[in-house]
């Protein structure tokens, strides 16, 4: 079975409304554990729908999925960790104590979880910036800590919603590589959104393309592409 089902799955927004809106029509999707998915397409076409509905902020108006086999042992607020374009970092938390929120929130024995937190800052280049504060950080250095924080419970997923959306290309290049590294050394499962074709093709050791049709029927395509 793989890791992540999808199929069927549809979201019509203010349904039954006058504003009723389709976002998402009939997505299919299976993920292998261990692979880095890239999904792309144009602005609007459904992806950040598709990923809240994975992440478990948004139902599904009709439709499977099914994360972790499908036998139950897949909790959402676990087993997830999200990264959005903006890092969302608390200004009055050092880099440290922004990384350790998931694991406060989830109740996890908090010096393990701050071990665990170093590591990982060191993972994402940030070794020695613990105690710093988010405005003393660059936007990519920024980005890292919010990558630091998405992993600091273990989570068996990985969501990245057009993560490097707002650096600059140099950067934004730079990222790409270390999220290659990281997605190596950490060996999760990753989907990383984004309209970037080029970015996709680079980053995805496996690829789905969601299209928005003249009916805004958003349809999948996998390529199996051989990882360099
Ligand atoms: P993408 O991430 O690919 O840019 P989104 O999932 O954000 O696409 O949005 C898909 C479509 O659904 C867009 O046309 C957007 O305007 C619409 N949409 C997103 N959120 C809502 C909402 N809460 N209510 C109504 N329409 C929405
Ligand atoms: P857009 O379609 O938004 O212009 P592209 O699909 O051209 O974006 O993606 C450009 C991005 O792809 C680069 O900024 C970089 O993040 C990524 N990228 C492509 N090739 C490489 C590479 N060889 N090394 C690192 N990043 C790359």
């Amino acid at each position: 079975k793989p890791f992540i089902h999808i199929s069927g799955l549809s979201k019509v927004y203010n349904k039954g409304k006058a504003n009723e809106y389709p976002a998402l029509s009939d997505v299919s999707l299976d993920v292998k554990e261990g692979d880095l998915v890239s999904i792309v397409g144009p602005s609007g076409c459904g992806k950040s729908t598709l990923i809240m509905i994975i992440a478990g902020l948004l139902e599904a108006t009709e439709g499977t999925l099914e994360i972790g086999g499908g036998d139950g042992g897949f909790d959402v607020n676990r087993h997830v960790g999200i990264v959005f374009q903006q890092s969302l970092l608390l200004k009055w938390r050092t880099v440290l104590d922004n990384v350790l929120l998931p694991a406060e929130f989830l109740g996890l024995p908090m010096r393990e979880a701050r071990d665990r937190a170093r590591d990982l800052l060191a993972l994402v280049g940030l070794q020695g910036q613990e105690d710093k504060y988010p405005k003393q950080l660059s936007g990519g250095q920024q980005q890292r800590v919010s990558i630091a924080r998405s992993l600091v419970h273990d989570p068996k997923l990985v969501l990245m919603d057009e993560p490097f959306g707002a650096l600059d290309a140099l950067t934004r290049e730079h990222m790409n590589l270390e999220l290659l590294r990281i997605w190596e050394q950490s060996g999760k499962t990753i989907l990383f959104v984004t309209h970037g074709i080029s970015e996709a093709v680079f980053l995805g050791s496996k690829i789905a393309v969601m299209t928005s049709g003249p009916a805004r029927l958003a349809k999948e395509i996998d390529v199996q592409l051989p990882y360099p």
